[in-house]
Order: C-alpha cells, then structure tokens, then sequence
C-alpha cells in the first residue's frame, strides 16, 4: 500500500521528525507566500501606523499664497533702504491684513499694511518690516493722501531697519510644491504624516489592510489568563504574549478563547475568517498533537520541524487562503517560532518590512556561547555595559529566562558558537 492509499499516511504522530527543515529553507517557503494584503479607504485621522497603498503627490501649493512670517509691517523692500534707529524712515499705514482677511488693495512705496503671521502679502510688497524694528508714530511728516484716519495705532509707522526683498515672507509653495509626490507607498504613516496630506486637502486615504489574525491557543492543561494557576493546570501564558506580538506587527487580533486539544474546535479553528491562523500548543508529533495532521489532511503542512532550538517542532502551511503557523506550546519556543515566522509573515502581509523590530547592536561575549552544528540557536542574553553574557540556548519552558534577558543572540547552523571575547549581534527586545 502506497501512503496516498493508507489513510493514516497524513498522520505524523509519534513518528517523530524523520527530517528537519532548514530555518533558511522555512523562510524562503514562507517568503514565496507573502503578498502585501489589497488596500481599504479611511478617513485621513485613523490612519497614523498605518502603510500606505499608493504615493501621494500634491496637487496644490503649500501655502497658496505669499504670507507674513512675521508679525509687523508689510512693505516695498526699497522704502526702507538706509532705515536705522538713528535714521527712521516713515511709511504711510494703509490698512491692515490678517491671517485668512487679506488686504485688498495695492501698497506703494512709502507705504506699509500691518500684517498678522500667516496673512496674505499684499499686492505691491515684497517684504515684512517686524513690528520690533518699527515704531508706530500719530502722523508722517509728509502724510501720503491715501492714509487711513482711522489706522489703529496712529496713521505712520517708522522703520527702524532695512528690509531686503524677501525678508520674513513665506513664498507660495515653499512648504509644497504642486506636483511633488511627498510620500511613496509603503511608508509607515507618521502623525506628522497625517498633518502634511490634510494640508494639501486629503480627506481618505488607502492604507495597505491589516491582516486579520486568528489566534488558536491549544492545551486541555490551560487556564484562560486572569486564572490562578492550580493543581495540574498552567495558566496561558502564549495567548497574551502572541496577541501583543501580532498587534505590534500591524495584525488584526482575533482571540476568542481557549481551544481544547480537540480534532473539530481545532479544524474548526484552522477554517477561521482570517488571513493567518496561528495555534499554539500541539504542533509537534505527540499523540495530543493533531494540528499538524490536520493541516496537512484538510490544507499544506509544507514545513513541519525545523533545525533551530528552541522551536523546533514549528509547522508551516497553508489551508485555502490562510497561512496557517503551528507554533510549540513552551512559551519560549512559542515567541521565537513567532519572531522568525509568523511575526515576519504578518508584517510582510500588511505592508510592512520583513525585518525584525528589534534594534542590533555590537557587544563582546563575557563568555562562551556553544551550538551544535546543524542547528540554529536563539540564546538569550543580557547586556551589561557592552559585555555579552549568555543566559540560556535551551529551556524553552522558562519564559522568564526572556524577561531577565535584554535580547537574543542567533547562532548560524552552521556555526559551534562563539568564544568568550567575541564580538556578536545581539538582537534587543523591545
Ligand atoms: P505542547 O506544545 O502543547 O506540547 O506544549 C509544550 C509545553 O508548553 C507543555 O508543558 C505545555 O503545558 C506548555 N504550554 C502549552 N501551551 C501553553 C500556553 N499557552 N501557555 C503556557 N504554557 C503552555
Ligand atoms: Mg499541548
């Protein structure tokens, strides 16, 4: 009897890992499968952390208009050539502008319109005159016909400095010009983000949508979090901790509850309105284990145990549409299957980059780190002043081994590890 005739044949347990895939080989299977997700149309003030589906470019100026910079007196530069404190030079005050009420006429030489930050230039000027390098005075020497009697604070202003062309004046267009695109697809919307695109008079915007996740947390054993633990039952310590990695990588959470080690609540599960199923607990090739089967029964267990410590019973496929990851149940295991896996599909669907989110940097080793060639190692760490010091490769049940470190060191397959002294990466968490 050939396997596709043995109705068993799908059934892993038990057997343990005949093979091991590569962590390489687990990734480049997972990256042919990832897609950024289509795109939805929100409304400009939800979309902060969010990616953007498509450039956008400006279809306006930013300001449409020359304006004030500066609170004072808008002139012809040229009529305030040689203006010094001991030479004050008189302008005539011809009206007023203000920010969203320009004034409507054209100024002259001689002239001046007091002018309020933000507000037009008015026709005929082509600098400001700060109100600290001016002095309002009743009445000019030589009154120009045009002045207003009723000018707020008398009909003459003296400038008491000289004003180049261009001077404290906010050109049409210096903050955007018409045409630009200001922001490529992709990028992660930044509230400041948000400010730009309403001021060039966007109102929605297509942000690359969210997968949703479902969360599938296995283990008759369990109690649901905000349990005591007792007798022989361990509190689920994977549900919170994959929920707050999966909204961290921009997913959709959707965690309803415990899930029996049961064959319909878990390909009831695996069936989920999702665009990645996560379960946890189960996934390896003990007799309790029946997501593996399952999935590769009703779906694509394309991966299933992989060289790396801990996480090595992970699985990965696919049922329809879904990417469906099996991560093991001891927690550490659980956190580090979802960093290499899961956390990367889950960004790369939404936009995002593959990259973890955890920021490298460069510390020498106290002492040494071991590995056995053929597998990859995710040792924990702390870091102290620059100094390395491994805290533990396996002990994939001891989450807190993971709240004592400061990160992780990844040791290559095909590596035997590093000396004391060395210099390596350490991942930090956080
Ligand atoms: P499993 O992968 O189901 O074989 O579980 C491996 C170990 O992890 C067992 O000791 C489980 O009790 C434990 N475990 C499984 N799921 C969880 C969970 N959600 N939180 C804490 N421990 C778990
Ligand atoms: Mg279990």
């Amino acid at each position: 009897m050939n396997d596709h005739q043995n109705p068993a044949a799908d059934d892993v347990r038990m057997r343990g890992f005949a093979r091991r895939h590569t962590v390489d080989a687990a990734i480049a299977w997972l990256d042919d499968q990832l897609q950024p997700l289509g795109a939805e149309l929100l409304p400009l003030p939800t979309t902060a952390g969010r990616v953007l589906a498509g450039s956008i470019a400006s279809e306006v100026d930013v300001p449409g208009f020359d304006r004030a910079t500066m609170d004072g007196y808008a002139v012809v530069a040229e009529s305030t050539e040689g203006a010094s404190p001991y030479n004050s030079l008189p302008l005539t005050l011809i009206g007023d502008s203000l920010p969203g009420r320009p004034f409507q006429g054209r100024v002259g030489p001689g002239q001046a319109v007091r002018i309020m930050t933000g507000a037009p230039l008015p026709l005929g000027c082509d600098a400001v005159l700060p109100a600290e390098w001016a002095e309002p005075s009743a009445a000019c020497e030589a009154e120009s016909p045009q002045a207003e009697p009723d000018a707020p604070g008398g009909r003459c202003v003296r400038a008491l400095a000289a004003m180049s062309p261009g001077k404290h004046v906010g050109r049409r267009g210096e903050d955007v010009t018409r045409g630009t695109t200001l922001l490529q697809r992709g990028r992660l919307l930044r509230p400041q983000d948000l400010g730009l695109l309403s001021s060039i008079g966007v109102g929605d915007v297509h942000v690359i949508r969210r997968p949703r996740v479902r969360l599938v947390v296995t283990g008759n054993e369990l109690l649901p979090s905000g349990s005591l633990p007792h007798g022989h039952r361990i509190v689920d310590a994977n549900g919170p901790m994959l929920a707050a990695l999966v909204e961290r990588d921009g997913g959709l959470v959707d965690f309803t509850g415990l899930v029996p080690d049961e064959h319909d609540a878990i390909l009831d599960a695996l069936h989920a309105a999702a665009d990645v199923v996560i379960v946890s607990g189960g996934s390896s090739v003990g007799i309790e284990d029946l997501a593996p089967t399952l999935l590769a029964k009703h779906g694509d267990l394309a991966i299933h145990g992989i060289a790396m410590r801990p996480s090595s019973p992970t699985g990965l496929g696919r049922i329809e549409h879904r990417l469906v990851f099996l991560l093991p149940g001891n927690p550490v295991s659980c956190l580090c299957a979802y960093d290499f896996f899961a956390g990367r599909a889950i960004r790369a669907l939404g936009g995002r980059t593959k990259t973890w989110p955890y920021r490298p940097i460069r510390a020498t080793l106290t002492r040494k780190l071991s590995s056995t060639i053929g597998r990859l190692d995710y040792a924990r760490v702390r870091v102290i002043e620059g100094a390395v010091e491994p805290l533990a490769i396996g002990g994939a049940s001891v989450l807190s081994s993971t709240t004592r470190a400061d990160g992780f060191v990844v040791v290559p397959a095909d590596s035997e590890g590093f000396a004391a002294g060395a210099d390596v990466e350490v991942w930090l968490y956080a």
